[in-house]
């Protein structure tokens, strides 16, 4: 398909990425088989959406409102499924675009869920762990009409962790009288959470990574990687790249980029990171500016942060053999459209970081079955998971013709508008 020409709409400044997934849906409505036409409307809609107020008494006696969403796009596959974020720049919208990104990636993945996704605005930075815990217990409360272990179930997303999987699971449970632990996912192991959860997405981007260099004839070792993000996703995927020989030159976040072009130290980086809270300073790393980092020459660049970071003013720059997408919409209709001219091969979101909600999978499995399986078999089932999804998007795009997005696109929408479909409309 021809990238190159974009809507009008898709040229402004900063259209978001609500609008950005409906482009995506604009994009492969053609393409779909005529008997599903009739049902694409239903992507452009969320079937539900929640707006919560979230009071919380702070730590010095004040009280604080926050703003909090659940969001439940499409549950035509099974329950909704999708992280909880907290971030200062949530809103409505984007919580609905990463609701929609989640329908899409559970079906590409072939996993029993539809998309849901979460979010309260608030800069969690800012607040002690109490009220922390204050904040996520009372907006447990606020969404728990939406959310239940064959109703919708949450997971850790930008700034959430297992401790707060934890509080949501507590909450829920004593509301239910019970314990009920498949209520979400991303848990503690020691309250049902699974083995191999906290690296699966990074895991999953390196097997997405390595499948893609195995196409187009780039080998990890010694192959060049540079990510953006040092969260749950950029620190595994940025470990597993290096634990197979290849050269992580460069590691951004928002305290600035890291730089060394023998290749860094990713493990130290950990405990650096872990013990100042920055990057920057880390021995036997450069400081690089955000312009030189993303001109860097690389083999794979991992975006692995917020969305929109590959953009107008970026993606010319670029100078990667394969950009593979942890973070959810991190490149821009517009950007995506300059690097497919340039001929760089970009591995989308709704592929390239599923492997965090297949292991939430699993886990809500172990939980149903009570029975836990080891981290190897876990490893080797996301793997098989992950290879398989990508060889069908590989085989698509090469028989049509599709960008791997839009070949992703047309496999995940074809079997949500599939499962609509059969199930027919109610009444
Ligand atoms: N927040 C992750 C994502 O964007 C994981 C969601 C989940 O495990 O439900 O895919």
């Amino acid at each position: 398909m021809d990238q190159t020409r974009l809507p009008s709409y898709i040229s402004s400044e900063n259209i978001g990425p609500w609008r950005i997934f409906l482009h995506q849906i604009e994009q492969v409505a053609p393409l779909l088989e005529p008997a599903l036409h009739p049902w694409v409307e239903t992507l452009r809609r969320p079937k539900r959406s929640l707006i919560v107020d979230v009071p919380i008494r702070l730590d010095n006696g004040e009280i604080a409102h926050f703003e909090g969403y659940r969001v439940h796009h499409n549950t035509s596959r099974g329950p909704g499924k999708g992280g909880i974020r907290y971030h200062q720049d949530v809103t409505l919208s984007e919580v609905m675009a990463l609701s929609g990104w989640m329908t899409i990636k559970n079906a590409v993945v072939n996993v029993p869920f539809g998309g849901a996704k979460g979010g309260i605005r608030v800069d969690p930075r800012q607040l002690s762990l109490a009220e922390l815990e204050r904040l996520t217990r009372r907006y447990t409360s606020e969404i728990s009409s939406m959310i239940g272990p064959d109703k919708d179930i949450p997971a850790p997303d930008m700034n959430t962790n297992a401790q707060v999987m934890a509080w949501m699971m507590d909450t829920y449970s004593m509301g239910e009288g019970r314990t009920v632990t498949g209520v979400v996912t991303g848990k503690p192991l020691a309250l049902g959470g699974s083995l191999g959860r906290q690296d699966a997405t990074g895991r999953g981007v390196f097997v997405t990574a390595r499948e893609a260099g195995r196409r187009l004839g780039v080998a990890l070792d010694g192959a060049r990687v540079v990510v953006q993000g040092f969260g749950n996703v950029g620190e595994a995927s940025a470990r597993m790249f290096a634990q197979a020989g290849a050269k992580v030159i460069a590691i951004q976040d928002v305290s600035g980029t890291v730089y060394n072009p023998a290749g860094l130290d990713v493990a130290a980086l950990r405990s650096y990171y872990a013990a100042n809270r920055s990057l920057l300073g880390a021995p036997g790393t450069d400081a690089l500016g955000n312009e030189e980092f993303w001109a860097l020459p690389c083999e794979f660049l991992v975006p692995a942060a917020l969305e929109s970071q590959i953009n107008r003013y970026n993606a010319g720059q670029i100078d990667a053999r394969i950009v593979v997408e942890g973070a959810n919409g991190p490149t821009t209709p517009e950007a995506e459209a300059i690097l497919a001219e340039r001929g760089i091969t970009v591995v989308p979101d709704v592929l390239a970081n599923a492997g965090g909600v297949t292991v939430s999978y699993f886990e809500w499995v172990q939980d149903f079955s009570s029975y836990f399986w080891s981290e190897d078999e876990i490893n080797a089932r996301l793997d098989r998971i992950m290879t398989e999804a990508f060889n069908a998007i590989w085989q698509l795009a090469e028989e049509r013709k599709l960008s791997l997005r839009t070949a992703a696109f047309v496999i995940g929408c074809t079997r949500v508008l599939a499962a609509r479909e059969t199930r027919g409309l109610y009444p």
